[in-house]
């Protein structure tokens, strides 16, 4: 309540006129904890109450400085600044702290940028693959990248609207030197698609979890190395294991690790070469083919120089 008697308070105040903090407050806590009025119906009467009061028209207040800007997801660049966006959710990843109740990738045709979503703000879940009006969020600048926040007097209103993402791809050939753990069989949150640790959700706690298989890869080529996430339809067909396959080799085994002792069997060690979007330090992998340690230029090459002599 104190924050949006603040934020009453400024926006006041950038029209010139000066509300003490206390008044506001006063009649918030009357209309919230008394006549218990939802938190924005709440402010928006206690708005208009002190517009009527200075003789304010209302379009002063709600255009120009209050309302954040929309803007597309490439021209979120400028540390502090907030704005609304439109943007799908690409990706929920694993939450690794407890003050966050969600952390991931959300974008638009521009581009993608990192999102997260505070537990303090008390905002509704996202769901991956769905289409959403992000509104006042702040742009936050770290390590030279930039991220956007969610939090208390931001919202989050779903829409009808089935949002194409861009992204930059990119291509790397190298050796599969390991694969981390994380990768073989899993289990998935069935809430929130994050995956289990010990049969808990960092979110849901334990829940009954789905199966799925993935491949966290660490690709070298001799110089740098490449951080790769190979999803289930890819990892089966690289392993030539499906689901069902390893859900059996694991349940004969009585243990999910022989799948990913199989897996680094099969790949570890061979060249391919991935391609896909980058996210952060990794390559979510949409496509992968196996090479020879020399292709056919190469082998080409050699055979006309050979031809040469
Ligand atoms: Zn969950």
């Amino acid at each position: 309540m104190k924050d949006i008697a603040q934020e009453i308070n400024s926006k006041f105040l950038e029209l010139g006129v000066e509300i003490p903090l206390e008044d506001i407050e006063e009649r918030l806590d009357k209309m919230i904890n008394k006549f218990k009025v939802p938190k924005e119906e709440a402010r928006r009467s206690v708005v208009n109450y002190f517009l009527k009061e200075h003789n304010i028209p209302r379009n002063d207040f709600y255009t120009g400085q209050s309302e954040s800007p929309q803007k597309m997801v490439s021209d979120l660049n400028s540390d502090g600044k907030w704005a609304n966006v439109k943007a799908k959710v690409v990706q929920l990843w694993e939450n690794t702290h407890e003050s966050i109740s969600q952390v991931g990738l959300v974008g638009d045709e521009t581009g993608t940028i990192k999102f997260t979503k505070w537990e303090r703000a008390e905002l509704p879940d996202v769901e991956e693959g769905k289409s959403y009006l992000f509104k006042n969020i702040v742009v936050n600048e770290w390590n030279g990248k930039f991220q956007i926040n969610l939090n208390k007097t931001s919202s989050i209103e779903s829409i009808d609207e089935d949002l194409e993402v861009g992204s930059s791809t990119a291509t790397f050939t190298g050796a599969m030197v390991d694969i981390q753990s994380g990768s073989g069989l899993i289990k998935r949150c069935p809430e929130c698609n994050r995956a289990l640790t010990k049969g808990a959700c960092m979110e849901h706690g334990k829940v009954d979890g789905i199966y799925d298989l993935r491949i966290k890869a660490v690709m070298d080529d001799g110089t740098t190395t490449q951080d790769a996430i190979i999803k289930r339809d890819i990892s089966e067909d690289i392993t030539d294991m499906t689901l069902e396959n390893a859900i059996a080799m694991a349940a004969d085994a009585l243990d999910q690790g022989v799948v990913l002792e199989q897996m680094k069997k099969a790949l570890v060690g061979k060249y391919y070469t991935i391609s896909g979007s980058r996210i952060e330090r990794y390559l979510l992998v949409d496509s992968i083919d196996q090479k020879l340690a020399l292709d056919q230029a190469e082998l080409d090459e050699l055979i006309t120089a050979a031809e040469a002599v």
